[in-house]
């Protein structure tokens, strides 16, 4: 009798500030490999992000989750929306996952994250990462360049769902608290 196959979870950690299709690209290809997919928001103290850590992760359920009423238990069980902080492997092995996923852009995305993908070897052994690229259509994608076009009044429907476009245009047409605006 063939093994009983692993129940794979993966974790795909990042900044999400805000989604983006490239984004929900990789989750889309990752559901379909692994049996879980935890999409956890890094809290990181040091990154200026336009949206909150709660925001962010209110964003990725709206684009993900269905809304309550039309779920489909089987598949909501199966994609997580949560955040972390301090280390990554530690949190992939508190939260019983053996892979973490990252998605792969263009050739200047590869140094950094083979640092960090051996780094994380090193530190936790029995943790794989696994690179996903997204469709071609979307390997020029960042949340960074989606703001920096939106602030700047440019038409960002092509890399972000609706009501996320909608939700920067909310965020970037209010003036900036003094402080932030001296920078
Ligand atoms: P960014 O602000 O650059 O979008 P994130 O920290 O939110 O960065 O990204 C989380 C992960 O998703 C990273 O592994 C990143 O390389 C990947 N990613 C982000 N956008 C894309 C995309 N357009 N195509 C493939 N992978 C992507």
């Amino acid at each position: 009798m063939p093994p009983e196959p692993a129940h794979v979870v993966a974790i795909y950690p990042g900044s999400f500030d805000p989604v983006t299709f490239g984004h929900l690209d990789i989750i889309g290809r990752a559901t379909r490999i692994f049996d879980r997919l935890i999409v956890a928001v890094l809290q990181n103290e040091n990154k200026q992000s336009l949206f909150s850590v709660d925001e962010r992760m209110e964003m990725l359920r709206e684009v993900l989750l269905p809304p309550a009423g039309k779920q489909n238990p089987a598949e909501v069980a199966r994609i997580e929306i949560a955040s972390f902080d301090g280390l990554l492997v530690n949190y992939a092995a508190q939260r019983g996952a053996r892979v973490i996923l990252r998605g792969i852009r263009a050739i200047s995305d590869y140094e950094y994250e083979l640092q960090m993908a051996l780094m994380n070897r090193k530190l936790a052994s029995r943790i794989e990462t696994v690179f996903l690229m997204a469709e071609e259509t979307q390997s020029f994608v960042s949340s960074r360049l989606v703001k920096e076009v939106a602030r700047l009044g440019g038409d960002v429907s092509a890399f972000v769902p609706a009501s996320i476009e909608a939700r920067l245009r909310e965020r970037l047409s209010r003036p900036r608290p003094l402080r932030e605006a001296a920078r």
